[in-house]
């Protein structure tokens, strides 16, 4: 089955860890598509980046596909997000810590905003990609975390690729498929290793399930997770596609 893979969290704040991704990918002749966040953290604004954008379009002409990945990549902190939706007491701030700190490290931002400050993420996070010269070519929800409206406005808009944890989706057509990704977890040292684990063992969905390779930024800072991404890149390489697209045909 087809393989996709995916550089995540592209932005001025990581350049040469994604520069070091897309050397990984191109030793075995693969373009990954590029997850650009237009304000990573609210610290490292595309847009004030004119090498940055320059290079992107570089990797554009080169191939590589072009997806909005959220606007800030991070969520409200707890008390930004408590004044937001009046939440008081034990039980929401459970709630809110297990989704942002225990499933996704605080990077969910598209599970904590209303439908109207999502639009509008969106539509300066579609700006900030056009006025650097990119067409975007998908949406990626950062930590693959997004409410359900989201689907229905992508298709509204046209867009023909988008993910979460267990689906790939054409919003444009009204399709979606279950598929398999492949990631890891750095942030932590037990995270790694049961990630790098799990990756062994997904391998073997392949041959029932078109699969996703996730490459994050950080992933590049630790010797085991480069060496087990270049062995799962050459095992892929044969069935890769350069297109989210791809995984339905
Ligand atoms: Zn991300």
């Amino acid at each position: 089955m087809a393989i996709h893979i995916t550089i995540h969290d592209v932005s001025p704040a990581w350049s040469r860890e994604v520069e070091s991704a897309i050397d990984l990918a191109r030793a075995y002749g693969i373009r990954p598509a590029l997850l650009v966040v237009p304000n990573f953290h609210g610290s490292a604004p595309l847009a004030e980046d004119p090498q940055f954008c320059a290079r992107l379009r570089q990797l554009q002409a080169e191939g590589h596909e072009m997806y909005l990945h959220g606007f800030y990549h991070r969520a409200r902190t707890w008390e930004e997000h408590a004044s937001v939706h009046e939440a008081r007491g034990f039980t929401s701030r459970a709630r809110y810590a297990f989704a942002q700190k225990v499933v996704s490290g605080g990077e969910a931002e598209f599970s904590d905003v209303s439908r109207a400050e999502g639009l509008q993420r969106l539509d300066s996070g579609e700006r900030v990609l056009r006025d650097a010269g990119l067409s975007i070519r998908g949406f990626v929800a950062p930590a693959w975390s997004m409410p359900a409206w989201v689907l229905g406005v992508l298709g509204e808009r046209g867009y023909s690729f988008t993910e979460d944890h267990t689906r790939i989706y054409d919003p444009r057509a009204n399709r979606s498929r279950v598929s398999v990704v492949l990631n890891y977890a750095s942030r932590t040292p037990s995270r790694l290793l049961s990630s790098v684990a799990w990756c062994r063992v997904a391998r073997s969905a392949r041959r029932l399930l078109p699969a996703r390779i996730a490459i994050h930024p950080a992933d590049m800072r630790h010797a085991l997770l480069r060496s087990e991404i270049a062995s799962l890149l050459e095992w892929a390489q044969d069935d890769v596609v350069n297109s989210g697209s791809d995984l339905f045909s």
